[in-house]
């Protein structure tokens, strides 16, 4: 199936089993903003836990805090938020469409990228024994395009560093980069739009009132660094977590949820002593890859460097994933050096400095940032997760099925407790029964509506990995059916033994194990 299909498919399979709905869809809906259904909250739920746990749990030398969205508005003039987070947009004049400039000029580099990758598949088809890194590097037509996507690159980046908006427009003229709804090149001038939302507090008129919602968590960390410093006893190196919502006027919010102007966020700041921080970037990027590489397999994540470092970072790097529409971005690690802790201390006239018992002097700490949106990475899992497969049947006959096979320990529901039929008192008493032990131990499903064969599919289909059915051998043998469900194998067991069977695979322990 094109992976294009297959997206849409993913987007209405989100809304039919209660993973996500559109915001304010009784009123037509509110651009760039999603809500996540009963399904959705506890995988939501679930992805945030294994982040927290992988980072404040197993680091001795991480602890969270939980800041509010309300912060000084002096913290984003510290931040840069005020003066420099723009984004460059364009309006095309026929279609009233808005862009952003560096995206339309990312999507010409991203085709001619795809023409070299359907150069070298062709040519893989074509030759035996064949040898991608020479081809690569020999073929007339593959360097032509890759010399051409490189230097778009690098003017795009040039234009990005000199905010020099007139030169992104020339890219966009010269390339002859058309509106991709209506095909017309008939363009506005490309102008800075300040992506923060603001708000006005009611006992302060004017500038001085004006708040903004957060545009990253990050913030609320750097301005809380010496309560943390002062209260939790840790020393440098040490990291300060926080997962939580932020809020950004995107000119395109699109791509489902990978683009929201609501969304969460998970970061970690890491404080170093100066001069170490490049260590600490590579370990953390490790890190924060094995962590992604125990949910997702690795050939859909790699590293991507940043051509054009932002004003606060000496080294930047992503981790993609390859989303349905490409490979793109799903958490930043940066090396933010001191900017932000120098910045604020500035701005607020307080020291924010540490003492360094080794070295005997004090410091503005370096800081290396991970951070990863939570929305991207649930659209990340759902992508790899979700597989349309041909299985027999309870006849025997061919039938398809939709499974969303994510790990166990992230599924919204870990066990769906289902009795044969439900015109029997005994089946279904014993089955509550079952269920109401089991609900203590994770979250369980009961159903007792349709056939057992739709059953299992409703469960297969938001990802429940066991099924335990309840039949008339229950009812003397104390045993029940367990369906796996990627094998949809089928074993009996006692009903003493579902709950550690289940935990087993499920627990939470599994993944943080492979770290
Ligand atoms: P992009 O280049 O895609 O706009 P960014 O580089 O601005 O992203 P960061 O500021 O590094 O993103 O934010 C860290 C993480 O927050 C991103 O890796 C992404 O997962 C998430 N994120 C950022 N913007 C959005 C958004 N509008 N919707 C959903 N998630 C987002």
């Amino acid at each position: 199936m094109q992976q294009e299909e297959l997206f849409k498919q993913l987007v209405s399979h989100c809304k039919e089993y209660g993973f996500i709905y559109p915001s304010s869809e009784i009123y037509d809906g509110l651009g760039g903003v999603y809500d996540y259904g009963p399904m959705g909250v506890e995988l939501k739920n679930n992805l945030r836990e294994y982040w927290w746990k992988a980072m404040v749990q197993l680091h001795e030398n991480i602890v969270g805090i939980d800041s509010a969205i309300f912060m000084h508005p002096k913290i984003w003039k510290a931040s840069g938020h005020v003066d420099a987070f723009n984004d460059p947009l364009i309006d095309n004049k026929d279609s009233k469409k808005r862009y952003r400039a560096d995206q339309l000029i990312e999507g010409e580099i991203d085709r001619l990228e795809a023409k070299i990758e359907k150069e070298v598949e062709k040519a893989r088809k074509r030759f035996e024994n064949f040898d991608e890194a020479l081809f690569r590097s020999t073929n007339p037509r593959v360097l032509e395009w890759a010399k051409r996507a490189e230097e778009i690159s690098q003017r795009l980046a040039n234009a990005l560093k000199a905010n020099d908006m007139a030169a992104l427009k020339a890219l966009i003229d010269e390339l002859e980069i058309a509106d991709p709804e209506s095909g017309s090149r008939n363009w506005t001038e490309v102008r800075q739009f300040n992506l923060m939302f603001s708000t006005q507090l009611s006992n302060i008129a004017g500038e001085e009132g004006k708040l903004y919602l957060r545009p990253e968590t990050a913030q609320g960390i750097f301005v809380n660094f010496l309560n943390v410093l002062k209260t939790s006893r840790q020393k440098v190196p040490f990291g300060i977590a926080q997962t939580g919502k932020a809020f950004r006027n995107e000119i395109v919010a699109r791509q489902f949820i990978f683009r929201m102007r609501e969304f969460e966020q998970m970061e970690m700041q890491f404080f170093v002593r100066p001069g170490t921080e490049m260590e600490w970037y590579e370990y953390w990027k490790n890190r924060r890859m094995a962590w992604h590489r125990a949910v997702t397999p690795a050939a859909q994540l790699r590293f991507k460097d940043h051509d054009n470092l932002a004003h606060y970072a000496n080294a930047a790097v992503d981790i993609q994933y390859e989303f349905p529409f490409g490979f793109k971005e799903l958490e930043g690690i940066h090396s933010r050096t001191d900017f932000d802790l120098g910045s604020h201390q500035a701005l607020s006239g307080r020291k924010l400095q540490y003492f360094d018992p080794e070295l005997n002097e004090h410091y503005v700490p370096y800081v290396v940032e991970t951070s990863v949106g939570l929305d991207r990475m649930f659209l990340a899992i759902l992508s790899t997760g979700y597989t349309e497969e041909t299985v027999p049947d309870a006849q025997g006959e061919d039938s398809t099925r939709v499974v969303l096979r994510i790990p166990p320990p992230l599924a919204p529901v870990k066990c769906a407790v289902l009795p044969l039929v439900r015109n029997k008192e005994e089946l279904v008493g014993k089955a509550r029964e079952i269920f109401d032990r089991l609900k203590f131990h994770f979250q369980c499903q009961y159903d007792e509506k349709d056939a057992i064969g739709r059953r299992y599919r409703r469960q297969d289909a938001v990802g429940t990995p066991y099924c335990i059915t309840i039949d008339f051998q229950t009812l003397q043998d104390d045993t029940v059916t367990l369906r796996e469900r990627d094998s949809m194998q089928q074993e009996r067991i006692p009903v003493a033994q579902v709950v550690n069977i289940v935990r087993e695979k499920t627990d939470m322990v599994r993944l943080l194990e492979r770290l």
